[in-house]
């Protein structure tokens, strides 16, 4: 299986990842990690990412598309399946994504959308708050329960990251820069979409449902 996980910030895509992983025996690949560990590794592309992680500066896609061909082509080689959670996230990493695989000679299995509204992505994210003793982070209901930490006791506070400023900027990032990739894979044949309301576990089931219908194991 090789997997292209797409959905807004709040979609819940890392967290069905896990559950992937763990069901069909997969790797899961977030650029975090991958860079942690070309870093780690002390290869070429590990110090050049690492350059320019120094100066705060973003990796370019050059760099990041080689650390991960290194790392998919030794997957390949022990017929390993994996997902890519947060890459890609613009299409000329898409592009390079795709060109990557075609050298390899493989073929993506499916870039697989988890479709949220928006509206429901702002209230998810907006809903975090976090506690001031313990660090715990908490769900408030719309009725704004709990009102102190269910961890502690300690009170809540919210993160500017979870402020609906902040969510409704990453929103529209992710609509500038990543939601043409719902095109860019459709148009390929390889879209396939899930619908995102609900509980985590209802939103599993119908994943691994569509896994079946696609004949995925
Ligand atoms: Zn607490």
């Amino acid at each position: 299986m090789r997997l292209v996980l797409l959905g807004g910030p709040g979609s819940g895509k890392g967290t069905q990842a896990d559950v992937l992983k763990e069901k069909y025996k997969v790797i899961k690949l977030s650029t975090g990690d991958l860079l942690r560990q070309a870093i780690s590794d002390g290869s070429d592309l590990g110090k050049q990412a690492k350059s320019y992680m120094d100066k705060g500066e973003l990796v370019p896609d050059s760099v990041m598309i080689g650390i991960l061909d290194k790392k998919t082509a030794e997957f390949e080689a022990k017929k390993q399946g994996y997902i890519l959670d947060g890459f890609p996230r613009t299409l000329p990493q898409a592009d390079a994504l795709m060109d990557m695989l075609k050298q390899q000679k493989v073929e993506l299995t499916m870039a697989l959308l988890i479709d949220v509204p928006e509206a429901e992505l702002v209230r998810r994210l907006s809903s975090r708050w976090t506690c001031k003793n313990c660090s715990a982070t908490t769900f408030k209901d719309p009725d704004g329960n709990p009102v102190v930490c269910p961890q502690c006791g300690g009170e809540l506070y919210q993160r500017d990251d979870d402020k609906k400023e902040t969510i409704i900027n990453r929103i529209e990032v992710y609509n500038k820069n990543t939601r043409p990739l719902i095109t860019f894979f459709k148009d390929k044949g390889l879209l396939e979409e899930v619908n995102g309301y609900g509980t985590f576990e209802e939103i599993s089931g119908r994943i691994i449902e569509l896994f079946v219908m696609k004949g995925i194991k």
